[in-house]
């Protein structure tokens, strides 16, 4: 498998360059060039199949001609030495976990895929790289801890100063090491504007190996794949029928994982888009209309994105396919109100805490139901509760039991640099430690 741009078929890149170039070199998404048929590999998962050998088997079926056997197996083994968790919630609903990696966000897959793949790369070509990276928060603490004390490898984590939540600061900040955190004394929006004039600047790139980590990265996007397969495989024995995967959607990068997965022969019923108010796909599966916008503020803030980077390889996958997106796509909106009272009833009835972004997509499988869906569902779960701490206290009233190893942040001292909000200082601070 190769990669092309969305935007022009003549741009093409194995899988090892797109992952360093990130973005296609005319502006498009990198978009596998074939739709290989893994279903012989597939069948050879069980509920048995521990994640990792399941990665290493997909890694290698999917690029034959960058990872050995051997290749493979040593990169998934440095990535995921943490797994998913599938958790029965009744015959017909499964939650997929996937906080159990170290940031507690389902990020932690992706980013520690690509950060094992670029350390391999990068050790064996005697090179190094600067991760360049903002963050509102998930992203950021997901690659800070996937490339933290990974070889040749230094990541510089800009975010806004005060508007990430306490615990986020501390997993952005605590870490040290090949890690630095950039505090800006600005917005998200300056956090990112900064990065793209980095990655132009002339100066820094004659000097400084740039790289990004965001979530277009096709080495993020590829492993996502690979716990539907291992969800499914769990589900086989006592399945009946194909399982529908609701997934809480922002930028739609693990929707999209899903349905690659689907693509490579992975059986599913149906995918479940769920939104919150930031409803611009559920609204063209109703209306046929996409009318990306900005973005609106709600309790599911991961989730805050009005014009979703990832549309355009789901359109790439239905239009050039001539598969109607209804026929696989159910899409259903949460507002703030309903993720509330979904938090509220699912702690009252079932003693379970769900983060808010898995509200929403629990909601979405109960508008699914009483729209006459019958058979099973999984539901992502997309980040550990804890990680939302005021949320849970403010809607649920009580403190959800923190992950030991967010516990141990609490305790750790930040260490950061505040920076203006303009390229002139971070050109500064970057040739200075890395130029
Ligand atoms: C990033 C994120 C999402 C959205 O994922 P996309 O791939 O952008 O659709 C959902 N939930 C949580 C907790 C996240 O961190």
């Amino acid at each position: 498998m190769n990669f092309v741009s969305t935007r022009n078929a003549g741009v093409r890149a194995p899988f090892l360059e797109a992952l360093f170039l990130g973005l296609a070199p005319d502006g498009g998404l990198f978009y596998p060039d074939s739709e290989p048929d893994l279903r012989a590999v597939m069948e050879r998962f069980d509920g048995a199949t521990p994640f990792a050998e399941l990665a290493v088997a997909l890694t290698e079926a999917l690029f034959p001609e960058e990872f050995s056997p051997d290749d493979a197996r040593a990169l998934c083994t440095a990535a995921f030495p943490f797994s998913p968790a599938l958790r029965k919630i009744d015959d017909r609903h499964f939650l997929l976990e996937l906080f159990h990696g170290p940031s507690c966000a389902f990020k932690d897959f992706g980013a520690s895929f690509l950060a094992a793949a670029m350390e391999r790369r990068l050790r064996i070509d005697d090179e190094r790289a600067v991760i360049l990276v903002a963050t509102s928060g998930d992203t950021g603490s997901a690659v800070a801890h996937a490339f933290h004390r990974r070889k040749n490898i230094d990541v510089v984590v800009l975010y806004p100063s005060g508007r990430v939540s306490p615990l986020q600061e501390k997993q952005l900040t605590t870490l040290g090491d090949n890690v630095a955190a950039l505090e800006v004394l600005g917005s998200f929006d300056d956090c990112q504007r900064m990065v793209k004039e980095a990655f132009v600047d002339e100066t820094l790139r004659a000097s400084i190996n740039l790289t990004s980590a965001n979530s277009i990265n096709v080495g993020r996007l590829i492993p996502q794949s690979f716990y539907y397969v291992w969800a499914a495989a769990q589900l086989d024995r006592d399945a009946d029928g194909p399982p529908a995967f609701c997934v809480p959607s922002g930028n739609f990068g693990n929707l999209t994982a899903g349905v690659f997965a689907w693509r490579w022969g992975m059986r599913a019923a149906r995918f479940i888009a769920a939104s919150n108010e930031n409803d611009v796909v559920p609204e063209y599966l109703d209306s046929g209309v996409y009318t990306p916008r900005p973005s609106v503020q709600t309790l599911a803030n991961a989730m805050d994105v009005g014009a979703p980077s990832n549309f355009e390889r789901l359109r790439k996958i239905f239009d050039d396919r001539q598969l109607d997106i209804r026929d696989t796509l159910s899409g259903y909106r949460a507002s703030d109100d309903e993720i509330v009272s979904t938090m509220q009833r699912w702690y009252r009835e079932r003693g379970l805490v769900v983060c808010p972004h898995t509200a929403a997509g629990i909601h979405a499988v109960e508008r699914f139901r009483a729209d006459g869906f019958t058979g099973t569902v999984v539901t992502l779960a997309t980040a550990h509760p804890a990680k939302f701490l005021e949320v849970c206290e403010s809607v649920l009233g009580m403190r959800p039991d923190i992950p030991a190893r967010l516990a141990r942040l609490l305790d750790l001292e930040k260490h950061t640099t505040a920076i203006e909000p303009e390229l002139a200082p971070l050109r500064e601070l970057l040739m200075e430690r890395y130029g």
